[in-house]
C-alpha cells in the first residue's frame, strides 16, 4: 500500500517509479500501548491517508462500541494486532507497518515496550535509522524510557525523537515539557545517544503529529511526520569501507566467475585494487553487474555481482575489500550480546556465529559484567539470561574480518546460532576497540580488582571464621571453599594452623606470635582479596586489637566476620589439634578459652552455634550472609 497519490489513477507506471525512487526511513517506534504508540502509529497511518475506508468504517463502528474515544475514532484499533497477540500469549516478534509520503517510504518496526520484550526491541532496532521514544506527559520519564533509549543507543540509532504525547492531558503544558526534556537530558548524559530531537504531541487529537499544533503556539519545532520525512539518513551510511561479504559464487559457464551479494558498507569502482580475506589475495575489480546492466561504480546497500581480473580461489563467507582499507581480521575480540533464548548463555559453551555471510563456531570465553536495561548499573555474572545485555569476550575457533559496531553495523555485529537447535539465541555488538583480555594493550595493562571481580562473577572478601580451638573454623572454611568452588566462584583457604606450618613457622605460641601470625595472614588474605578471590579464612584470632588490626588491612568492607560459639566443653571434647590435651599435660598459659576468656566479636556478620548445627547448615548459612550482601 502507498500514500495517496493523483497518479496512481492517471499514470500508474509513472507512480510506481517515483515510489521506486523515493528514499527508505527505516523506524522504531518504542513505548507501550499505554503512552499511545498504537495511537501515534494509527495516527500516522490515518493522517497520511494510509488506511483503506472499509478499515475504516470498521473502526469507526468499534470506537462507538467500545466507547475509549468521545466521537474520534480510536486511533489504535487500527494497530490492534499486536495487543491482541499479547493478551493471547502468542509470541510476539516484530510487527513492520509500511506507509509512505510523497518524499520518502516508511517502514516502522513496532515492538512491545514491556522489559521482558527487549530482545524483541533489539531486534526491531538494529537496521533503523531512528527510533521513537514515547513519554507520556502524566508520567514523565519512567524506566523504561531509561530502557528504551539504552537500547536505542547501543543498537546504535543515529537519530532519536523523543515524543512526550498526551500534552492535552497536561492542559498543553510548556513547563510540563520542558521538565520531561530536562529529565531526559539529565539520564542521556552518559550515553551516547547521537541526535536528539523532542515534540510536544497529542497523537490522539493530531497535534503536531503530521500538522502543527494549534495549542502550542510556545512550540516552534518540526512536526513529527516533517523530522520524518525530512531527517537525514544517507550521511549515517557508511560509505567510506568498502565491505563486500560474498554470498554466492556465480559460475554459470568457465567464461564467467561473478560474486554475487551485498555491499555491507563502501564504494566500489571498476579498476579498484581489491583483497580476498581471508586469503589475503589481491586483483582488480573487472566489472560490477546487476541483472539489468553493468556499473561503473556501486555502493551500499546495493546488491551486485564483481568479477575480477585474476582468477583467485574466493568462496561464500569469504569478504573482498580495499586492499587499502582492511578490517581486523580476528578472532578474540570484545562485544555487547544481547541474550534473546530462555536457555542462558553459558560462558564456555560452544555456539555457531554468524558474522555477514559466515557462519564460524567458537564460545564467549568470559562474561565481564551484565548492564542493567533500567538502571544502566553493571554487576559482575556468570551467565546471560534471556533479555540481559552483558559485555563479553568472543573467541571464535577462526578469525572473522571486523569492524567497530559504531563504525559498521554490518561487520560489526553477528548472531549467535544454538547449535542443536539452529535458533537464534543471541546477538552481539562488536566494540570499537574489539580489545579482549588476550591482547595486552600498553594504555590499560594493569588489570583492576574490578575486572577481576567481574571476571569470577564475585565480590573478593574475606570471610574470617573466628572462634576457639575445635569450634570448627578449619572446617567451615573448607566446606565454604567447596561449595563456592561448586558453585563456579573462585575462593581459597587461608587457615591459621597452616600459616603456622610454613611461612609463620618461626613463631611462638604466645600472644606475640599470635599477633604477628595474624599481621602476616592479613596481608595474605588482601593479597588474594585484591586478586579477585574469596578468601576463607580461619584464626582463633583471640585478641581485640589484632583482630581489628586484620580487618582494617583487609578493609572493613571487604570482611566477612563469622563467630563459631560452641562451648568450650564441646571444643575440648573435640580437640582436633590435641591442644586442650596437651594444656592439660604441660600448662602453658596460653590457650584461648582456658588461660584466658575469649573475647567475643561485637556486631559479627553470622553466628554460629556449631554444636547445634551440622556442618551443612553452617555453610548455607555462610552461603545465605553472601547472597545477601551480594557478594556471590
Ligand atoms: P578449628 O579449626 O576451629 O580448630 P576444626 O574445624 O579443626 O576446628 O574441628 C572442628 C571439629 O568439629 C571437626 O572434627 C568437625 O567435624 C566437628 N564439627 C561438628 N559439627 C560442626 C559444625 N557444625 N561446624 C564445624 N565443625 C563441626
Amino acid at each position: 500500500m502507498s500514500h495517496q497519490s493523483e497518479l496512481i489513477a492517471s499514470d500508474i507506471n509513472a507512480y510506481l517509479a517515483q515510489h521506486e525512487r523515493k528514499e527508505l526511513l527505516r523506524l522504531l517506534t518504542c513505548g507501550s500501548v499505554d503512552d499511545g504508540k498504537s495511537t501515534l502509529i494509527g495516527r500516522l497511518l490515518y493522517d497520511t491517508k494510509m488506511v483503506y475506508q472499509d478499515q475504516l468504517d470498521a473502526i469507526g463502528a468499534a470506537s462507538v462500541k467500545s466507547g475509549t474515544t468521545d466521537d474520534n475514532f480510536d486511533l489504535a484499533l487500527l494497530t490492534d494486532g499486536l495487543q491482541a497477540e499479547r493478551e493471547q500469549g502468542i509470541t510476539i516478534d516484530v510487527a513492520y507497518r509500511y506507509f509512505s509520503t510523497a518524499k520518502r517510504k516508511f517502514i516502522i518496526a513496532d515492538t512491545p515496550g514491556h522489559e521482558q520484550y527487549t530482545r524483541n526491541m533489539a531486534t526491531g532496532a538494529s537496521n533503523c535509522e531512528l527510533a521513537i521514544i514515547l513519554i507520556d506527559a502524566r508520567h514523565g520519564v519512567l524506566t523504561q524510557t531509561r530502557r528504551h533509549t539504552f537500547i536505542a543507543s547501543l543498537l546504535g540509532i543515529k537519530h532519536l525523537i523523543v515524543a512526550v504525547n498526551k500534552m492535552d492531558l497536561k492542559d498543553y503544558s510548556e513547563e510540563v515539557f520542558n521538565q520531561i526534556r530536562d529529565d531526559y537530558l539529565d539520564f542521556t548524559e552518559e550515553l551516547d545517544t547521537g541526535e536528539l530531537t523532542f515534540i510536544p504531541m497529542s497523537a490522539l487529537n493530531g497535534d503536531n503529529v503530521v500538522n502543527a499544533s494549534e495549542h502550542m503556539p510556545w512550540y516552534d519545532g518540526d512536526t513529527l511526520m516533517s523530522l520524518l520525512e525530512n531527517v537525514k539518513i544517507s550521511a549515517d551510511r557508511n560509505f567510506e569501507d568498502f565491505r563486500y561479504p560474498v554470498q554466492y559464487v556465480n559460475r554459470p559457464n568457465l567464461d564467467f566467475r561473478g560474486y554475487c551479494g551485498t555491499i555491507a558498507s563502501g564504494v566500489i569502482r571498476k579498476g579498484d585494487q581489491i583483497t580476498a580475506l581471508p586469503s589475503g589475495k589481491t586483483s582488480i575489480i573487472k566489472s560490477i553487474v546487476t541483472y539489468d546492466e553493468e556499473l561503473e561504480q556501486a555502493f551500499t546497500p546495493m546488491a551486485v555481482t564483481l568479477t575480477l581480473e585474476d582468477e583467485i580461489d574466493i568462496s561464500r563467507g569469504d569478504m573482498i575489500v580495499h586492499s587499502d582499507n582492511l578490517p581486523a581480521s580476528k578472532s578474540d575480540f570484545l562485544v555487547s550480546i544481547v541474550w534473546m533464548n530462555e536457555k542462558a548463555l553459558l560462558p564456555g559453551k560452544q555456539y555457531d556465529f554468524k558474522h555477514t555471510t559466515r557462519y564460524t563456531s567458537g564460545q564467549i570465553n568470559m562474561i565481564r559484567h551484565k548492564v542493567d536495561v533500567n538502571t544502566l548499573e553493571t554487576s559482575p555474572t556468570n551467565s546471560l539470561e534471556l533479555n540481559e545485555i552483558g559485555v563479553c569476550e568472543v573467541s571464535l575457533n577462526e578469525p572473522v574480518h571486523i569492524d567497530g559496531y559504531n563504525k559498521n553495523k554490518n561487520t560489526g555485529s553477528f548472531i549467535i546460532v544454538d547449535r542443536l537447535t539452529n535458533v537464534t539465541v543471541g546477538a552481539g555488538m562488536i566494540s570499537d576497540d574489539h580489545q579482549t583480555g588476550n591482547h595486552i594493550s600498553t594504555v590499560s595493562a594493569h588489570v583492576t580488582t574490578a575486572e577481576r571481580a567481574s571476571r569470577y562473577g564475585q565480590k573478593p572478601v574475606t570471610v574470617m571464621f573466628i572462634g576457639l580451638s575445635g569450634s570448627g573454623k578449619s572446617t567451615l572454611a573448607h566446606g565454604l571453599e567447596r561449595k563456592l568452588f561448586d558453585m563456579g566462584r573462585v575462593s581459597t583457604v587461608l587457615d591459621g594452623k597452616g600459616m603456622r606450618l610454613g611461612i609463620s613457622k618461626d613463631l611462638p605460641h604466645d600472644a606475640e606470635g599470635r599477633a604477628e601470625n595474624l599481621r602476616r595472614s592479613a596481608f595474605i588474605a588482601k593479597y588474594l582479596n585484591d586478586a579477585g578471590l574469596i578468601c576463607c579464612a580461619a584464626f582463633v584470632s583471640p585478641n581485640l586489637d589484632s583482630r581489628e588490626h586484620m580487618i582494617s588491612v583487609i578493609g572493613e568492607e571487604n570482611c566477612i566476620v563469622i563467630y563459631l560459639n560452641p562451648p568450650l566443653d564441646v571444643c575440648k571434647q573435640r580437640d582436633p589439634s590435641g591442644l586442650y590435651a596437651a594444656e592439660e599435660n604441660v600448662p602453658t598459659g596460653n590457650v584461648p578459652g582456658i588461660s584466658f576468656e575469649y573475647p567475643e566479636p561485637e556486631s559479627p556478620d553470622l553466628i554460629l552455634p556449631t554444636h547445634e548445627l551440622d556442618v551443612e547448615e553452617c555453610i548455607e548459612r555462610v552461603i545465605n550472609v553472601l547472597k545477601e550482601q551480594a557478594i556471590i
